[in-house]
């Protein structure tokens, strides 16, 4: 078979961001991907991405700054993100914000501020779902001559002598959780290979190796498809890894369905920046519900039972999210009082009155002095009827990967890089450190894809 200059591992969006810079090189690309459609997790997702100084952000009056943001990712992650990968992403992510307006993304007249973020610049596109955006990529990359090929599941790469990355083994056609066939094809790259094959929220085999606790017990948001193997095959090609037992789960989840669901826009875009989180053992708050999402996880998971997420109409009319079909679902419900809210969930409602009213005095107030929440778009619970959902954690997002220069060059131990061999997106690590703030999954990857592309062009 003929050579391809760059072979990329994966279609969610780190990968078409990748083939597409590739293409405006006059690189000839292909795309290999396992399922029977691209788009991995970055099709199941909200779509949100992060940036700072932006036409949205100015036309609000919000002040923001690329240290501002660089700031809040080495703040949730602890120290434990690579700066130079932070500098690269926080410097350059709103262009890949506007890139995607160039392909054509339209985006909600609206800037979210969720958990971590110390100001509002996360932009939702108006399906909110990532879906418009692969459209649009895939679209774009084929009309500019990329090949992609689906059911095409790799299993291996290609080293030579000098153990550069040369290639993939691949087997095709490939049916999900079914037996490979019999006969391997060998792809062979003259320039470079990219890996974008994403997290492994879904495998919980490797995940429960990284952190015993993440057990099939747990639910995961992510995708069936976001395994680990292409992972440990670079491991086995000698690549280092960051911080793989760094997975975080989403504290907006809700355990009445499955997977990601329905209740997320509701507890994540509602009552979270807007409303508070009650344990229904004590009826009171325990945990500011704009902290980064793994420290409102292990808040919620000391707590050691589900907990219940509040918000009043006006919160929900003010976000402007439709929530017919979580509320068609049951998994969010309205009350006409706080009474009958306590009833249906087992709280004790002269407390949860008492944490309302307190609450709300913070608001008015502007300074929550229990959890110093953020209080700029709380609002005071006080409008019937209520709205609430059960939350409980569920596997969201893997932090670690793939070692990484900011060239998105894949790294040994040794520190030097794989000849041949580049990475880009949730199959990597360093960038979140311990915890990934909210829509930085998206612009991580479209910076970084560009720039694994950008790494091969000017070699
Ligand atoms: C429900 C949900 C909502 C989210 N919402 C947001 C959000 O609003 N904003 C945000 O920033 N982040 C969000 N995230 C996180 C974000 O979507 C992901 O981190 C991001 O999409 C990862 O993109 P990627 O290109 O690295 O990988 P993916 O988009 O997951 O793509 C990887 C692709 O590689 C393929 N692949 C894997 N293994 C192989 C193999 N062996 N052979 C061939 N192909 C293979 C997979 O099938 C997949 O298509 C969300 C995640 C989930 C699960």
């Amino acid at each position: 078979m003929k050579p391809y200059d760059v072979i990329i591992v994966g279609s969610g969006i780190a990968g078409l961001r990748a083939g597409i810079e590739c293409r405006s090189h006059g690189l000839s690309t292909l795309i290999l991907e396992k399922m029977n459609k691209s788009g991995g997790n970055t099709w199941l997702s909200d779509g949100g991405i992060a940036a700072p100084e932006t036409d949205l952000q100015k036309a609000r009056g919000i002040e923001d700054s690329i240290e501002a943001m660089k700031a809040d990712m080495l703040n949730a992650g602890k120290g434990l993100n690579d700066e130079a990968l932070v500098d690269t992403i926080t410097k350059h992510a709103k262009e890949g914000y506007e890139w995607t307006k160039s392909i054509g993304v339209p985006y909600m007249d609206r800037v979210d501020i969720f958990g971590g973020h110390s100001v509002p610049r996360c932009y939702t596109p108006q399906a909110l779902s990532g879906r418009t955006m692969i459209k649009m990529a895939e679209e774009t990359f084929l009309e500019m001559g990329g090949v992609l090929k689906t059911k095409t599941y790799v299993s291996d790469l290609l080293s030579d002598e000098t153990m550069s990355i040369t290639g993939v083994k691949a087997y095709h056609p490939y049916a999900f959780n079914k037996a490979l066939p019999e006969k391997e094809t060998l792809y062979k790259a003259k320039k470079g290979v990219i890996l974008t094959s994403g997290g492994f929220g879904a495998d919980t085999t490797f995940r429960e190796k990284q952190d015993a606790l993440l057990d099939a017990s747990i639910d995961t948001t992510n995708i069936a498809s976001a395994t680990a193997e292409v992972l440990k095959s670079a491991i086995k090609h000698g690549a280092d890894t960051k911080d793989l037992d760094r997975i975080s789960l989403a504290p907006w989840t809700s355990p009445d369905e499955k997977g990601f669901g329905d209740g997320p826009k509701f507890a994540d875009y509602i009552a979270l920046q807007r409303g508070i989180l009650v344990d229904p053992d004590t009826s009171k708050r325990f945990t500011n519900e704009l902290a980064d999402r793994k420290t409102i996880s292990n808040a919620i998971l000391k707590v050691g039972h589900p907990v219940i997420a509040l918000a009043d109409t006006r919160a929900v009319k003010e976000a402007n999210m439709n929530l017919e079909k979580a509320l068609k679902k049951g998994v969010v419900k309205t009350f006409e009082g706080l009474k009958s809210l306590s009833e249906n969930y087992g709280l004790d409602a002269p407390s949860l009155e008492k944490t309302v009213t307190r609450f709300n005095d913070f608001v008015w107030h502007n300074e929550d002095k229990d959890f110093a929440k953020p209080l700029d778009d709380a609002t005071p619970i006080e409008t019937p009827p209520y709205y609430a959902m059960r939350v409980w954690p569920k596997v969201h997002y893997t932090m670690g990967g793939l070692s990484i220069d900011a060239s998105a060059r894949v790294l040994k131990k040794d520190g030097t890089p794989i000849p041949g061999l580049y990475a880009a997106g949730e199959v990597t690590g360093g960038v979140h450190g311990a915890s990934r703030l909210g829509s930085l999954g998206l612009t991580d990857c479209l910076v970084m894809g560009q720039i694994a592309a950008q790494s091969i062009i000017s070699q």
